[in-house]
């Protein structure tokens, strides 16, 4: 565990088996504790958790969950009590209960058919997503914060910032006179963060290169992100980000010709940093994930009006 800042702690948390193979968590200490973050529910993450608990001498906490994915909520019910708040956005708030049942699995799993994904010979497509896999169980009892909401912790003044893009319902926490800020999975340091398309969010890459805008604006000394070490200068990697998704949208267009396309066919085109033959050796959540990440370049297109859209035999189809 490490201490970032006064009452602040890192503790990296395993996540096996996973490409992103660790997850931050902030604990901040005081009056009352916050844990920004959880790690999935499986036992390697709770036992790290547990040994950071018992170094800190914590026994008891309030929890912020920065988004819906579940190696950032899997583990509320067990770091918390009944005296715990729970807090979240609104949106990522119900959408963590909606994926505690089925229905959630199997309107994303509808929704990606929607866009070309082809469907799975054993069931649901979502029946293998580790997100699924590895979520809490029970409905959750949130305090929901908005954005402007202060939450105070350890001598700090935690304002809560609205960054959708990643999730529909992401939020940040911002410190406005130390200038810390807490971005979960909005801007992580080695990796691009996925933007993919999800239930109520339509256009996910709109929603977040104008939140790139937004912490952009923020005077940012110390960014705390939920994956990697922290980052330097929160500015490069904005931009850096944007060149980023700017060249994504060129190779995509790239991609389209008069003939109508589906999603999952265009990402089978489109370059991707993981060591296989070709797109038939993907891990299927690999071939999931690479399809949502060419849904919500597409759609940016479609909505910025540079392609079109169709409708063909139920399934959405685009082309230039
Ligand atoms: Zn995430």
């Amino acid at each position: 565990m490490t201490k970032v800042a006064e009452n602040i702690y890192r503790k990296v948390v395993p996540l096996p088996n996973n490409p992103l193979r660790e997850i931050n968590a902030y604990l901040i200490t005081g009056e009352r504790n916050l844990l920004i973050d959880t790690g999935f529910n499986r036992p390697e993450c709770e036992e790290a958790l547990r040994s950071a608990f018992a170094e800190l001498g914590i026994s008891e906490t309030d929890v912020f969950i920065t988004h819906l994915h579940s190696d950032h909520c899997g583990l509320i019910q067990q770091f918390s009590t009944e005296n715990s708040a729970i807090y979240a956005g609104e949106t990522d708030g119900e959408l963590i209960n909606f994926e505690a049942g089925n229905l959630y699995w199997r309107m994303l799993d509808d929704l990606f058919i929607k866009y070309g994904f082809p469907k799975a010979d054993f069931g649901r497509n979502t029946d293998i997503h580790p997100g699924r896999k590895y979520c809490h169980k029970k409905r959750v009892d949130f305090t929901y914060v908005a954005e402007g909401d202060v939450l105070e912790y350890g001598g700090y003044r935690l304002r809560a910032v609205c960054t959708p893009g990643h999730t529909p319902g992401h939020m940040c926490l911002y410190d406005e006179e130390k200038k810390i800020l807490f971005c979960g999975d909005h801007i992580l340091g080695t990796i691009t963060p996925n933007i993919c398309i999800e239930l109520s969010a339509e256009n996910p890459l709109g929603d977040y290169l104008n939140s790139l805008e937004k912490v952009e604006r923020l005077e940012v000394r110390q960014l705390l992100p939920a994956h990697g070490t922290p980052i330097a200068d929160m500015y490069a990697r904005i931009r850096e980000l944007k060149e980023h998704h700017r060249q994504r949208l060129e190779e995509v267009l790239g991609i389209l010709d008069d003939s109508w396309k589906t999603a999952y066919v265009v990402a089978q085109y489109m370059t991707w940093e993981i060591t296989c033959k070709g797109w038939e050796d993907f891990p299927a959540p690999q071939k999931w994930f690479a399809t949502g990440e060419a849904i919500a370049h597409l759609q940016y297109l479609y909505f910025s009006g540079r392609i079109q859209r169709e409708e063909r035999n139920g399934v959405y189809c685009y082309r230039k």
